[in-house]
């Protein structure tokens, strides 16, 4: 019968295959799928970056996410991940510009520091969201802190 491995021994072969980066990311080095770090933890292929975060927080909930908010898919630094919801991941996609080609047209990609402006422009959401060519929505969101709430206290890092 296959047998997940061992908390111990998954946490050394996460360790063993991945790097850290100059920007903080301890980037997988091994197989992925999708761009995301995939490995066999001895019953199942599992995404290493949910791996990690389980490691590291314990099993994550039915329907729930593990996002990156560096928007770096084989990263697998648990301070990187947050928990999010299905929808949550959605619109940080869309707000990252990172959804498939059909949808992405009109959607800029932001930087923080874009989003650090949006979050203090004046002036209608609407003209705020048409000069940065992304949803309204996502304007909402930013200025309601929804979403980039990590901003707040990472600044000077990267
Ligand atoms: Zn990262």
């Amino acid at each position: 019968m296959m047998r997940r491995r061992s908390d111990e021994i998954l946490a050394a072969r996460l360790a063993a295959r991945s790097e850290l980066t100059p920007s903080g990311c301890r980037e997988w080095r091994g197989h992925d799928n999708h761009g995301y770090g995939i490995m066999w933890d001895g019953a199942l292929n599992q995404r290493v970056h949910r791996l990690a975060w389980e490691l590291a927080n314990g099993p994550i909930p039915a329907e729930m996410k593990i996002c990156h908010r560096c928007d770096n898919r084989r990263c697998l630094n648990v301070d990187h991940l947050f928990l999010g919801t299905q929808a949550q991941n959605m619109l940080d996609m869309t707000i990252k510009g990172r959804r498939t080609q059909g949808e992405s047209h009109g959607r800029a990609k932001l930087t923080e520091n874009q989003v650090r402006e949006i979050r203090v422009a004046p002036g209608p959401q609407r003209a705020i969201a048409a000069r940065f060519d992304i949803a309204q929505s996502a304007v909402w969101e930013i200025k309601n802190g929804q979403r980039w709430r990590h901003l707040a206290f990472d600044k000077g890092e990267k």
